[in-house]
């Protein structure tokens, strides 16, 4: 079958919602097997992982991806989204490790309580993916 170019437009209004980033490649997170792959114009905050099924999570394009054996880094990315930061940019660098993550996050406070207001059903999505992979890790 030749596959259609059009993409897929037809969304029930149910499913349709705000994301946080704009429709473009931008890059998902796995935090169970430190990868990060690539989809284009999906505003889905949360898809299963190509790799071990598990949730990932949709961040910016800011965004660059650790080493897969950098586990400390990962742990960082981890901690960021678990504060509600999906790489948007903020003027000012991410914290360069993870000590760096709660004081960020203390600062950007009402930044993330704008992002969590205005993106509820992402974050609902982000959060409920996080709170599983904690139970299971
Ligand atoms: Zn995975």
């Amino acid at each position: 079958m030749a596959p259609h170019h059009e993409p897929p437009s037809t969304l029930l209004p149910a499913q349709k919602f705000d994301a946080p980033w704009p429709r473009y490649m931008h890059p998902y997170a796995c935090f169970e097997c430190r990868k990060s792959f690539k989809r284009l114009g999906v505003t889905e905050p949360v898809l299963p992982c190509p790799h071990c099924g598990g949730p990932s999570v949709g961040l910016t394009r800011k965004f660059k991806p650790p080493k897969q054996s950098d586990v400390k880094q990962w742990r960082k990315v981890e901690a960021l989204v678990r504060h509600g930061f999906l790489f948007w940019d903020l003027g000012e660098p991410y914290p360069s490790d993870l000590t760096g993550v709660d004081g960020f996050a203390a600062k950007h406070a009402e930044h993330l309580r704008e992002q969590r207001y205005r993106f509820s059903n992402a974050f609902e999505k982000i959060d409920a993916a996080m709170a599983k992979r904690s139970q299971s890790a």
